[in-house]
This record gives C-alpha cells, sequence and structure tokens, in this order.
C-alpha cells in the first residue's frame, strides 16, 4: 500500500477490538504511528495484540490505557503523546458502547454511560486534538491540514433506533457536534469528518450475526448483501486522513452496504 500517512501521530480511541482494531491496522500499512487506546487495565492484553499484529506487519506504535470519558485520563494521554512522539496528526474518535433499554425502563446510569463514552468522550479528545494542532502548527511536508479528525459515528445519526435511545442520541450529538467544530476550524485548516458506519461484523452486535437466522434477518436491511468489516471502514479512515481528502470536511460519510437507502422500499411503497 502507498505510504499516505507517513510519518504521522494517530491515536485510535477503543482501538482494542473491531473497528478501531481495523483503523489502527489500516492507518498502520499507510504508514502512521498508531496510538492503539484501551479503557481499563481488562483491555490491556488485547490492546497488546494488536499491537503485535502491526508491529508483525512492520509497523510502529504503543499502547495506552485511558477512559476517554474521564477528562484527566484524556488530558494526560494527549500530554504523554505528544511528549513521546512530538505530535498528534491524526483522532479517530471511535470509542463507543451499547446499554440497550426500553425507553421506559431505561436508568438514568445507562443513559449516562453511553453519552458519557460516546459523546463526551469524542468532545474531550476533540478538544485535545485541536488545542494540539493549533499549538504545533503546519508541517506542510506532512499533510496539507493542521490535522484531522475523524468521529465513528453510525447509520443512527440518522435512522431512529428504538429500545436504543441512548445509543441514538449519542451519534445525533456526533453528528452536530463534528459539523459544528468542522465549520469553525475550517479556516485553520483542520478537517473534521465522520464515517457512519452501517452493520460491521464486530463484538457490539455479535447477537445480530452470530447465527444464520439473525444474519439473514441482518442482510434484509443492507441492499448489497453482505455485512461490512472493519477493513471496510479502515479503507475509508486512510482516505480521509490522506490529503486525497483534503477538501473534504464536514461530512457524514455512510459506510454502509445501502443501509441508509430504505431497502424496505425496494419492492413497494
Ligand atoms: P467494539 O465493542 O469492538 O469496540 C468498541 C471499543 O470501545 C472497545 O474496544 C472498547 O474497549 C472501547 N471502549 C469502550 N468504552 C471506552 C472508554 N470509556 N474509553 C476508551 N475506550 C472504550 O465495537 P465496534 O463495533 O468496533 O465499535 C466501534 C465504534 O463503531 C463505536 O463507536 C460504535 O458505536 C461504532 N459503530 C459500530 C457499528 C457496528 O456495526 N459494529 C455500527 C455503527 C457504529
Amino acid at each position: 500500500m502507498e505510504k499516505k500517512l507517513q510519518g504521522q501521530i494517530a491515536i485510535i480511541t477503543g482501538a482494542s477490538s473491531g473497528i478501531g482494531k481495523g483503523i489502527a491496522k489500516s492507518l498502520s500499512a499507510a504508514g502512521a504511528t498508531v496510538v492503539i487506546n484501551h479503557p481499563v487495565a481488562a483491555t490491556k492484553d488485547a490492546a497488546d495484540a494488536v499491537l503485535a499484529e502491526i508491529v508483525a506487519d512492520g509497523g510502529v506504535g504503543i499502547t495506552y490505557q485511558c477512559d476517554v470519558s474521564k477528562e484527566n485520563e484524556v488530558v494526560t494521554m494527549f500530554g504523554d503523546v505528544v511528549k513521546q512522539f512530538g505530535t498528534v496528526d491524526i483522532l479517530i474518535n471511535n470509542a463507543g458502547l451499547q446499554r440497550d433499554s426500553a425507553f421506559q425502563n431505561m436508568t438514568i446510569d445507562q443513559w449516562n454511560l453511553v453519552l458519557g463514552v460516546n459523546l463526551t468522550g469524542q468532545f474531550l479528545c476533540a478538544r485535545e486534538a485541536i488545542r494540539e494542532f493549533l499549538r504545533r502548527g503546519m508541517v506542510p511536508e506532512k499533510s496539507k491540514a493542521l490535522g484531522k479528525i475523524i468521529c465513528i459515528s453510525s447509520v443512527h445519526e440518522v435512522i431512529p433506533w428504538g429500545g436504543h435511545a441512548n445509543y441514538a442520541a449519542s451519534k445525533g450529538g456526533i453528528m452536530l457536534m463534528m459539523k459544528s467544530i468542522a465549520q469553525e476550524f475550517a479556516p485553520k485548516k483542520i478537517r473534521i469528518n465522520s464515517i457512519c458506519p452501517g452493520a460491521i461484523q464486530t463484538p457490539i452486535n455479535k447477537s445480530a450475526w452470530d447465527t444464520p437466522e439473525a444474519l439473514n434477518s441482518l442482510l434484509t436491511l443492507i441492499p448489497y448483501q453482505r455485512i461490512g468489516q472493519p477493513e471496510d471502514i479502515g479503507n475509508t479512515a486512510v482516505w480521509l486522513a490522506s490529503d486525497d481528502a483534503d477538501y473534504v470536511t464536514g461530512a457524514s460519510i455512510f459506510v454502509d452496504g445501502g443501509m441508509t437507502l430504505y431497502p424496505g422500499f425496494s419492492t413497494n411503497g
């Protein structure tokens, strides 16, 4: 693969599994040094295993424990990464979780946890990234942009999702946070975009694909007739982070096999 991100430092939150792992591998293959963030001591082994795969493929990186919903931990993570590598060029705001519940039974803890990680976590990391981009200044031989932020949102930033109101609210919130800061920082040449995955085969949605019945039912929602893979998102992230996407900012890019094309209308309606 052409090394379009050579010499750039990328923090990928929630990268010890799933989409974050896939993005870390793709960015590394494109030449970036990767910081594989994971939330707690229990996720360290999985993060180390991702790093081992990356190093075996000739890549460079570290793992870093930080709960993205905690301001002091996020500030410390960015400070430590800048101390070790000199700066941060790319932030992938990927960490996320679900705590599903019928709305009438949803607890304040379920609500706060999902909003805290999925939305506040993206705010905290984006703010630290932007502070660092502004501090560092432009390095034209590395990138045409001062910095790049990619928010991992979801098709549920536009598709309502009963039983998952906290999750859908967090993703809808990401959409307008992303667009607002993209507008605010475009004059500074900071590019901020979202990738909105459809159904990607990862631990977060295992029950939707781990039996043939579940997978068949899922495929009725996907015109392209296959479940997505983490590398589908990784490939898009490399493009968005590279100068090939230099005129792209404030965009929600749906990588969903057509899930947002109202597949129920393909035969009637
Ligand atoms: P996943 O469960 O494999 O990954 C989520 C990661 O976030 C995990 O590695 C987890 O350890 C990490 N995480 C959780 N809380 C954290 C915290 N406080 N701080 C740091 N990291 C934390 O699932 P995934 O599918 O890879 O999800 C990644 C992102 O993609 C999420 O934002 C999710 O909402 C989004 N997404 C996934 C799909 C899908 O179909 N898989 C679809 C749309 C959007």
